[in-house]
């Protein structure tokens, strides 16, 4: 019987726990024909959710668990269960019931087929201001417009991958870690099927619009470094046309003499051009930190307890 993964990534999960359990348990029980392992992450959370898990754990051997030594963040946390999973094909799921496990038997099927990456997309995002709609259509355009690999739109990480997309997603180990664009990095066969986000069920967001921003540039610094290029472009643009006025200037002087006017526009230049040359700088400090965090070649995570649910009791470390 092949083994189907679910890895659920949690922080600060405790309120929802329980009914994710109960849900993950009625898929179980609908897709016969497999064997599960939940694979709950544990991040670091400050509430009950250790606890919970450990419950779970005990009664039901599908149930292992990683318990990292302090919050690393989510994409941290997905590559933490990735090195434990164990199935022929995993999914990542929120905890939060944002991503309905009723999907799951469908996406099992296409894998079936033989695809090896079946995505969930959004199919509205109701609940959401335009202008948060409007910022994510563009930034979206803007992304794919300087990259060849090809981006999902309106997609999460919630996904079935075959084992070969997760043996290769395992070999990604730089420490700031954008998984979406590692899902479009690593290619293979890709299948969408289209989906309602559900509200969060219970417990709240650990977003902001702060970390969305920098999420943002994580995306843009991850993907590429046309930026780099734009801020090579830009200096060219600028250089050549104040070459082209200064030219304009020795004419005129030549011509009319000299006129001492014109305070307000060399401000207006030297603003503008400070203005460009900090934001060229600030490009180039983004990817220079990059450089800086890979270079400490830190280990990703560290694991406080491993349990996996298939050992046998006996076997097991007791503390
Ligand atoms: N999460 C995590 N570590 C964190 C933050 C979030 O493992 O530091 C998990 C969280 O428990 C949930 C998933 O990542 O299962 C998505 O988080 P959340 O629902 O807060 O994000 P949203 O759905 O609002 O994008
Ligand atoms: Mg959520």
């Amino acid at each position: 019987m092949k083994t189907i993964s679910i890895l659920i990534p949690a922080y600060n999960e405790a309120p929802v726990l329980d009914q994710l359990m109960t849900r993950l348990g009625n898929l179980a029980q609908e897709v016969k024909n497999y064997d599960f392992e939940f694979l709950f992450v544990n991040d670091g959370s400050k509430d009950a959710t250790l606890e919970i898990i450990k419950g779970f754990a005990d009664i039901d051997p599908r149930v292992s668990y990683i318990n990292l030594s302090r919050n690393f963040g989510k994409e941290i946390g997905m590559i933490a269960g990735l090195d434990h999973v164990t199935g022929d094909a995993t999914v990542v799921i929120d905890a939060d019931l944002q991503d309905p496990p009723e999907l799951i038997p469908e996406m099992i099927k296409l894998w079936e087929e033989g695809y090896d990456d079946v995505y969930a997309k959004r199919r509205s995002r109701e609940g959401e201001t335009a202008l948060k709609k409007f910022t994510s259509r563009m930034y979206y355009k803007t992304l794919q417009s300087v990259t060849r690999i090809p981006i999902q739109e309106d997609t999460g990480d919630f996904r079935l991958l075959d084992r070969r997309v997760v043996e290769a997603l395992k070999e990604f180990r730089e420490s700031q870690r954008n998984t979406k664009a590692m899902f479009s990095w690593v290619g293979f066969h890709k299948k969408e099927i289209l989906y309602d986000r559900d509200p969060r069920a219970a417990g709240e967001t650990k977003w902001n619009y702060i970390k969305l921003v920098e999420l943002a540039i994580d995306g843009i610094t991850s993907f590429t470094t046309a930026p780099l290029r734009i801020a090579t472009y830009a200096g060219i643009i600028v250089s050549l046309l104040a070459f082209l006025y200064l030219i304009f200037l020795v004419i005129r002087t030549a011509i009319l003499g000299t006129d001492l006017a014109g305070y307000p526009s060399m401000m207006a230049v030297i603003l503008f051009l400070g203005g460009v040359q900090l934001l060229s700088l600030g490009i180039i400090g983004e990817y220079v930190g990059r450089i800086f965090n890979e270079t400490k070649q830190r280990p990703l995570y560290l694991i406080e307890e491993y349990h996996n649910g298939k050992t046998p009791k006996k076997a097991r470390r007791k503390n």
